[in-house]
């Protein structure tokens, strides 16, 4: 299928628009606040394509006042912007003005913790933490805009179908907005964590007979013939807001790109967004070069890894099943997008076991840092690719991790508190209320380090 390849508006089209909706297949326009889920001639995914940024003379400005710019929208500047995916505005939905509806969300923390850069056998490896954003996960990003949008549409109602993140943070969004929000999520597949937020922030949920890739099809029909706005990972807005975690790593990097950047690959929207914003910030002059994106697919939920295998060939849906419910997903709705962004980028697309996404996330979680399930794929796949000499010494190498560790309690209490064989569980220990009893552990677990 083709998929549009219009990097920024030229200057004689859509005169008088900063942005506009294009179908990926047919290149047919929609003015950028129209409501549609896709395009109404052929169906095709809808993309924004900006008109890229220019100075009050009307020329195209140089990176340098891009980047300028950028800086000064950050949230400590007079100017600032309390969140991370508005300050790069004139990128993400320049004609938003004062209608945002914003947590905020963004700013999350780039870090390093030696146990996980050694484990990964990556020196420096940098983890881009999306984790801290209000609801715990990158979706937020693209759900403030996604939000924004069906305000100013005059949306009587949103919905989506979600693997439990998407959920959570529709909800969230939904309530701040004042919109019904409205759920579809496989029963009995969605984790705790997820489940409880949605719950307590109020969106009506409908557990579905079915797994994830029904509910997106239930969803699609119900929007089309309910007239609900569809805020599923195929937004084009919500695709826009995903865009920033790259510009806001770029930025803490002092847009000197690293080698790599590695991320969880489930339904694809985020592999698509960061291909995208890394053709932007490529065609900005933001970063001089391009780092090879890697998307890291769950072994029972693999058909892109699968894809990228025979070079593309043909597109592949499989029967998924992972501990990393996140990415739980086997017919990606973002295929084509997320083949373009592992082309342009020179890209890899791997799959781990379960055993490497626990043995992974365990690492990270006894960093004291913690993520969910879905998200240590990225550190496990970065240790793949040191095993496998692709990542050579002296790389400098960002994984995302994507999700909250209190996103999967019932998880993490399986693993610690249930399961006998495995070995780095931290079990609690039940103990009479008495000092010498705290004293014998004491002197019990000194005994076991020594
Ligand atoms: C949504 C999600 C993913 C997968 O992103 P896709 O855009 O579906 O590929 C990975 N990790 C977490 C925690 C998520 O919530
Ligand atoms: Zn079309």
């Amino acid at each position: 299928m083709a998929v549009n390849d219009t990097i920024f508006l030229s200057a004689h089209e859509a005169p008088g628009q900063h942005s506009v909706q294009r179908c990926d297949d047919c290149g047919q326009d929609l003015h950028e606040r129209d409501a549609s889920p896709a395009c109404p001639q052929c169906g095709g995914l809808l993309a924004i394509i900006h008109r890229a940024p220019l100075d009050i003379m009307g020329a195209p400005l140089e990176p340098k006042a891009i980047h300028h710019t950028f800086a000064q929208h950050c949230c400590a500047m007079p100017m600032g912007h309390p969140s991370g995916v508005w300050r790069f505005e004139s990128l993400v939905m320049p004609t938003a003005g004062e209608a945002i509806t914003s947590h905020p969300e963004g700013n999350t923390p780039l870090m390093t913790r030696r146990v996980v850069s050694e484990w990964a056998g990556c020196d420096g490896l940098l983890l881009k933490h999306e984790g801290y954003n209000p609801t715990g996960s990158f979706k937020d990003r693209g759900m403030t805009v996604g939000t924004t949008q069906a305000v100013r549409t005059g949306a009587t109602a949103v919905a989506c179908a979600s693997t439990g993140n998407t959920s959570a943070s529709l909800a969230s969004y939904a309530a701040q907005a004042g919109i019904p929000g409205l759920v579809f999520v496989p029963a009995g597949k969605v984790a705790l964590g997820k489940m409880a937020q949605t719950l307590a922030y109020g969106a009506k949920t409908l557990l579905v007979k079915g797994d994830f890739d029904t509910c997106l099809r239930l969803v699609q029909e119900a929007s089309r013939e309910l007239g609900i706005y569809l805020l599923n990972s195929i937004n084009p807005w919500r695709v826009e807001g995903q865009k920033t975690i790259v510009f806001e790593t770029l930025q803490q990097l002092g847009w000197d790109a690293p080698d790599f950047i590695v991320l969880p690959a489930g339904n694809l929207g985020n592999t698509a967004a960061f291909g995208k914003a890394l053709r932007e910030a490529k065609a900005l002059g933001l970063i001089s070069r391009v780092p090879r994106l890697v998307s890291v697919q769950a072994a029972g939920a693999a058909p892109f890894a699968k894809g990228f295998r025979d070079h593309f060939a043909q597109r592949y849906t499989v029967q998924a099943e992972t501990i990393a419910t996140a990415i739980r997903i086997g017919d990606p709705a973002s295929w084509d997008r997320a083949v373009r962004a592992i082309r342009e980028t020179d890209g890899l697309v791997l799959s781990v076991t379960d055993d490497e996404i626990i043995d992974a996330k365990v690492r990270i979680d006894a960093a004291g840092v913690g993520c969910e399930p879905a998200s240590a794929a990225s550190v496990a796949g970065v240790r793949q690719l040191v095993r496998d000499g692709i990542i050579r010494s002296g790389d400098r190498v960002v994984a995302v991790l994507t999700g909250h560790v209190l996103k999967d309690p019932g998880m993490l209490v399986e693993l610690h508190q249930e399961r006998t064989d495995f070995a780095q569980a931290n079990r609690p220990v039940e103990i009479d209320a008495t000092v010498k009893a705290v004293a014998d552990i004491i002197a019990a677990s000194r005994g076991a380090e020594a």
